[in-house]
């Protein structure tokens, strides 16, 4: 299910990336070996209740006066709202409203996108609560007084950004099209492929309705399959600084990625593989999403009969925690290999979606169990009594065990591959959780 993004935007020093960071807390998602997750806090996976969001910082670089600051929030304003389901304005008691927050209060206002209005380092309630008043007078509703810093307030805000979390939103989740994002560094020829798809094979163009975001689906039509086409490409508005441009395109990436059944990683085959590319792959993998790479421009490349199984193991290398990837050499230029993409296509949307029978897994297992001893400590020998598929997209299993303590990860890498043997699962990563039975 594609969850609700939330972004935070306000004025710099007013305290969004510490309530980002608080929120975010241990609970940012962390998959071993996804590189770029840790280390760059823009975007974190948030559990409240019994809800589930993703939420954005889209403060970076920031210009803390003049000109440069109004232009930079109005970038901020204008990424949350082209890419978030519920917007936080956040503001601060201690520096009172100034210009600037009722500009950036008109644009939210004016884009109609659901926005809640909180009121930061309010540190001592009583001291503070008179001076949150003054904030209605954006036209934003209820101030919620919140303290980043002390973690203060944090249970009336969540409450209110699920309560605009509309469930409309989630709508499209009813289409039964596969959704496609087409993700990559800028020039590595995304819009490209896209030309590409359309121009051979008559498709329609349109938007897709029932979403609350702005971004412009394509859709393609394939013999009797259509297929959505997620666009990330489109930077509509060119921010003045660079960082900024970085960050807002892995703000689109995260976005576009929520919302697709199976990403499509195109790299610029003269560039060669980037750490880059590594991270962007990074945010599909964390997310669950069937993948193909797609290495793009491969027109360019003078090859003899070695250059494709270079290029094959440099990129498994770097992609190293996504063996299950489709690789696929392509070129939008001459349509070089465009069957095929299709074809993976069909193959990972099936992968990503597959069941497999209880009965069949428990063979699986017991077979696995008997090919390789369970590791044990202590003298206590982990168990694994049963194995069931809980659900889909991406396929998920969890294992029946006496003690959790006495998993390790390389066995269940070796249950995995023993799953991957059989059913093949390519294209799609696959997750497996341990439960204690006792
Ligand atoms: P950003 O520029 O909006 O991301 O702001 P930061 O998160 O970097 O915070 C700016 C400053 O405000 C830092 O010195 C924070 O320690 C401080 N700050 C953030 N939240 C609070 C709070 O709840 N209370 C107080 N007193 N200070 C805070
Ligand atoms: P995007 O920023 O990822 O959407 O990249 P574009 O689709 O705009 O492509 C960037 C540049 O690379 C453009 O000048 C394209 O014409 C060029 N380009 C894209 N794909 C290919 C390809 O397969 N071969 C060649 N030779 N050039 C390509």
């Amino acid at each position: 299910m594609s969850k609700p993004i939330v972004a935070i935007v306000g004025r710099p020093n007013v305290g969004k990336s510490t309530l980002f960071n608080a929120l975010a807390g241990e609970k940012i998602s962390i998959v071993k070996d996804t590189p770029g997750v840790t280390r760059d806090r823009i975007y974190a996976d948030i559990s409240w209740l019994d809800y589930q969001f993703t939420m954005i910082d889209t403060g970076g670089i920031e210009p803390d006066t003049g000109d440069m600051m109004l232009s930079h929030m109005r970038d901020q304003a204008e990424i949350a709202i082209e890419t978030a389901d519920v917007i936080i304005f956040l503001t601060d008691v201690r520096q009172g409203l100034v210009d600037a927050d009722y500009q950036v209060a008109d644009m939210l206002r004016r884009s109609q996108k659901p926005v809640v209005l909180a009121v930061n380092k309010v540190d001592n309630y009583e001291k503070f609560i008179m001076d949150t008043y003054e904030f209605y007078n954006l036209g934003l509703g209820t101030p919620f007084p919140v303290s980043a810093n002390s973690k203060l307030g944090f249970g009336d805000l969540l409450d209110e950004v699920i309560a605009n979390c509309n469930p409309e939103t989630l709508k499209e989740e009813e289409d039964e099209r596969p959704r496609v994002a087409i993700i990559g560094k800028p020039n590595a020829g995304k819009s490209s492929m896209i030309n590409k798809m359309l121009g051979e094979d008559r498709l329609i163009v349109s938007d897709v309705a029932g979403t609350t975001r702005d971004a412009i689906d394509t859709v393609i039509r394939r013999g009797d399959k259509e297929y959505v086409f997620i666009d990330t490409a489109g930077l509509r508005r060119k921010s003045r600084i660079k960082e900024d441009l970085e960050r807002y395109s892995v703000i689109r990436t995260v976005a576009a990625v929520e919302r697709c059944d199976v990403a499509i990683l195109v790299i610029d085959a003269e560039e060669g593989i980037t750490e880059q590319d590594a991270k962007i792959a990074g945010i599909a993998h964390e997310r669950g999403k069937g993948m193909i790479i797609a290495v793009n421009k491969w027109d360019l490349v003078e090859k003899n009969d070695k250059t494709i199984y270079k290029y094959t193991n440099k990129i498994r290398e770097v992609l190293s925690f996504m063996s299950y990837a489709e690789l696929v050499f392509v070129s939008a230029k001459t349509g070089q290999r465009f069957q095929k993409i299709f074809d993976l296509l069909d193959v990972v949307i099936e992968n990503h979606a597959l069941r497999v029978q209880t009965g069949v897994l428990n063979e699986i297992l017991a077979e696995a169990v008997a090919m390789k001893q369970p590791p044990s400590d202590k003298g206590k020998r982990l168990k694994l009594y049963y194995m069931t598929q809980v659900s889909v997209k991406p396929p998920t299993f969890v294992v029946f065990v006496n003690d959790k303590k006495l998993t390790h990860f390389s066995y269940t890498r070796y249950l995995e591959n023993q799953i991957r043997n059989t059913f093949g699962f390519r294209g799609t990563p696959i997750r497996i959780y341990t439960r204690e039975r006792k």
